[in-house]
């Protein structure tokens, strides 16, 4: 298995054709993802005809970007024009958007070959990729676990080698829990670094788009792709792409350990295997040392207060007329909006609708959701305090190893706390990124990096030189025998 950046130098220098290459990879998927079903759709001949627009580029030299060519999976959340997008919902089951989201015309516009999409947890809401309305995403390196979510189909076929690169989304931490699961690496750019045009809106103050691969380089070429303002999205900001970015070389990084992320819950294989990494880090001349959030504790409630509460008025919008699907026997209007959003949506998003509803009514409002708006201002402070100091955090990006498939779907609260090291990076903002760091019983193991607003370069660059010291990252693409 090579790194997008490696397909992209090998179709520059006409070695390999682009039409092979996405054939390569749909053949892959083909005959690979019945047993793991992290591929909800392959575009074939709308990739072939890409591809062939690219090889007739890279004939001439004129590739538009160092992924000219290259095959990318996208999340099926993320709208592509003509292609079905459906959240692995029943209510979206088959819409084809009319439009694509500000990611994939970037993406397009820079050469990249759609070749799928991907699945998920049903809108967004889950940490396993069970949720969804066409079956969970199996675990590539042990069949019975999950791959993580939201986005473990993404992470799942970056582990398989379905793609090179895959797109994702991230609420409260659906790329770095998955990456971490599956063993491979992702990226959550800083709110607003990404335009969020196009994705299909679960909580609209924390979603953000990034990027999943084996290694570094091809989230930094992915992100300078995708990084920039759009007027589409008002929360869009003015960006600076992650190669513009300055950065400090390695030796000279601060790395902050957050005592209260070590503690109680934590598996200890997990917390082995992230605090090697520290020591690692250290060894290439970075100063590692400890600080504090205490702020942890308050982060899982706050996030489902929140991410519930905005989930609960953007999916007001599923009402059977405006977009998808329509209960076929109904009385009247009100029955029409009652069956169909009774039928249409599955567990997991109902309870999210009523959690938020219920947050966000009269009576309430005040003592939960105001109250988890001043948390959140809270919990932000701390980590901007801290990132004075350091340059980065280091911490687990899941407290547990991926769990058995079946487990979560019995105990929500138990999924909603594994979040507790991911949420807060959304709360406050901030960029996060998690690349493996070892293994523990067979499976692989990830850190987070958690840096400051509009600083993916820092985390980039940071795990690069890990990445050129190790070789977790390549322990999947090795076991899975590409
Ligand atoms: N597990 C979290 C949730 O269910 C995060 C999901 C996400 O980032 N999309 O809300």
């Amino acid at each position: 298995m090579k790194t997008a950046l490696e397909y992209g130098r090998l179709l520059a220098e006409r070695q390999i054709g682009a039409r092979e290459l996405a054939q390569s990879f749909m053949d892959k998927i083909s005959s690979g993802n019945g047993k793991y079903n992290a591929v909800l759709r392959t575009c074939g001949e709308s990739a072939l005809s890409a591809a062939d627009e690219a090889q007739k580029r890279l004939d001439v030299g004129a590739a538009l970007s160092p992924i000219d060519g290259v095959p990318v999976l996208v999340k099926d959340n993320i709208s592509t024009k003509g292609i079905k997008t459906t959240c692995a919902s029943k209510m979206l089951a088959d819409y084809v958007p009319p439009y694509d989201a500000a990611v994939i015309e970037k993406l397009r516009n820079a050469g990249a070959v759609i070749i799928g999409k991907t699945n998920m947890d049903e809108f967004a809401m889950g940490s396993t990729s069970e949720t969804g309305y066409f079956g969970a995403v199996s675990n590539p390196w042990d069949a019975s676990r999950v791959a993580g979510g939201s986005s473990g189909g993404s992470a799942a076929s970056v582990a398989l080698g379905f793609a090179p690169l895959a797109l994702g989304s991230d609420t409260g931490g659906s790329i770095r829990q998955p990456a971490s699961y599956c063993g491979v690496t992702g990226i959550k750019p800083t709110y607003g670094a990404v335009s969020r045009y196009g994705l299909i809106a679960y909580a609209s103050s924390l979603d953000q788009i990034g990027a999943l691969s084996i290694g570094a380089g091809d989230l930094r070429a992915a992100l300078d792709i995708m990084t920039g303002i759009d007027k589409r999205d008002m929360t869009s900001a003015d960006a600076l792409k992650p190669s513009a970015q300055k950065v400090k070389p390695i030796g000279e990084m601060r790395v902050a350990l957050p005592k209260e992320y070590f503690g109680e819950g934590l598996d200890d294989g997990v917390a082995k295997c992230v605090l090697s990494a520290a020591k690692e880090l250290e060894k290439m001349g970075a100063k590692v040392s400890e600080c504090s959030l205490s702020s942890v504790r308050y982060a899982v409630p706050a996030y489902y207060i929140i991410a519930c509460a905005e989930a609960s008025s953007n999916l007001s919008r599923y009402d059977g007329i405006k977009y998808g699907m329509r209960a076929e026997k109904y009385e009247d209007l009100s029955d029409m909006y009652e069956k169909t959003r009774s039928e249409g949506f599955g567990a997991e998003v109902k309870r999210r609708i009523r959690l938020g509803a219920f947050a966000l009514s009269s009576g309430y409002y005040d003592a939960y959701y105001l109250k988890a708006l001043k948390v959140r201002s809270i919990i932000k402070q701390a980590f901007y305090k801290v990132l004075e100091d350091y340059d980065m955090i280091l911490c687990p990006a899941s407290p547990v190893l991926p769990p058995e498939k079946g487990e979560s779907l019995a105990d929500p609260m138990q999924m909603y706390l594994s979040d507790i090291y991911t949420v807060s990076v959304n709360l406050a903002g901030l960029p996060g990124l998690t690349m493996p760091c070892g293994f523990c019983g067979g499976l692989p193991v990830g850190c987070q990096l958690i840096g400051r607003a509009f600083e993916e370069n820092a985390l980039l660059t940071a795990a690069e030189e890990y990445q050129k010291a190790t070789d977790f990252h390549l322990r999947a693409a090795k076991e899975a025998g590409l």
